[in-house]
């Protein structure tokens, strides 16, 4: 592939992302490699913002004219008082990952959750009608979870501790008029539910690296008309993944999420298609994962 040259000059817009900690992202290599590719004249860099900071630099972007701005841990949810326009969903999740500089205008979205829903789409995953369960109810559990709400039939959430379950189900019933339940994850519960499931997502870090012999369902609780979908990125097929397969689920790992979540920023602010696949090489190459 022949990437385009470029060079920092009096022209160049800022694209960035805020957060604390930054260091570890891997959102510059990403963004740097698809927007040099489209010979775009931006330049993407990650800013270690504290919290008692968050003003100042959503100040700073509108003083600067930064044209776009990724939102990461702790700021999330923080950070939307100070928009001028939250797409609804994200306003009812309490959280967002993407600003745009509309002309002055600070208008927010979140894309981790679009960028979940659109990874199942492109895997071929049916969503319409069907009954999910997630394991684990935590911050990827709960956005994936209110995008979803309003396409299934049934969201069970759970937890190994009951009440953060029920709480998150009881709050996006509220918010979104789903039909959706909170439970306590144990096995019993997982052999009373798995039949009536068709879409299984891990949302929890079991299998993530170093731990990869774990996973958080047996192998033999699976069954083959399952769509397993494991957050997880590293390792890219976590045991749960490779154990699914082996039993005829289709699958989808977590580095699509990651990616797309980029792809569906990157469209609102740029107007164009990046090449997702040199996206997604960027992270697998940063991360020293082999495919
Ligand atoms: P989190 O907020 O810590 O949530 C994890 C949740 O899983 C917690 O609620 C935890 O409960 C629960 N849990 C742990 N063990 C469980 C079990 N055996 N059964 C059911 N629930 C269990 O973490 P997160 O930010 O949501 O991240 C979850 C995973 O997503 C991580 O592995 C992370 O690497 C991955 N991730 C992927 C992407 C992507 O783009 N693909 C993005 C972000 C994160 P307690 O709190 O009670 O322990």
């Amino acid at each position: 592939m022949i990437l385009m040259t470029f060079a920092i000059s009096g022209t160049t817009k800022i694209f960035c992302l805020i957060g604390h900690p930054v260091e570890h992202s891997m959102s510059p290599t990403m963004w740097n490699a698809a927007l040099q590719e489209l010979g775009l004249d931006y330049t993407y860099v990650a800013f270690d913002v504290e919290s008692n900071n968050l003003e100042n630099a959503i100040k700073s972007m509108r003083a600067l004219g930064i044209k776009g701005m990724n939102v990461t841990i702790p700021h999330k949810e923080a950070v939307i008082k100070y928009m001028d326009e939250v797409e609804e969903v994200a306003m009812k999740m309490g959280a967002i990952n993407t600003i745009k500089n509309d002309n002055g205008v600070l208008k927010a979205r979140n894309t981790d959750a679009g960028g979940a829903l659109k990874s199942l789409i492109e895997a071929g995953c049916k969503i319409s009608g069907k009954n999910v369960l997630f394991l684990g109810s935590g911050g990827v559990a709960r956005s994936v979870a209110y995008i979803l709400s309003n396409k299934v039939n049934k969201i069970i959430l759970t937890d190994i501790v009951e009440k953060n379950a029920l709480s998150v189900a009881n709050e996006i019933k509220k918010n979104m008029g789903a039909n959706i339940e909170g439970k306590l994850a144990n096995l019993e519960m997982l052999k009373k539910t798995i039949n009536d499931i068709d879409i299984l997502i891990n949302a929890t870090p079991i299998g993530m690296h170093p731990k990869i012999d774990n996973t958080p369902i047996p192998k033999e609780l699976l069954h083959e008309d399952l769509f397993v979908f494991d957050v997880i990125y590293n390792p890219l097929k976590t045991k749960l993944l490779k154990e699914a397969s082996e039993i005829g689920c289709k699958t989808l790992g977590g580095l699509d999420m990651l990616v797309n979540q980029g792809v569906l920023a990157f469209e609102w602010w740029t107007g164009k298609n990046p090449n997702s696949t040199l996206m997604k090489s960027k992270i697998i190459e940063f991360l020293g994962l082999r495919q």
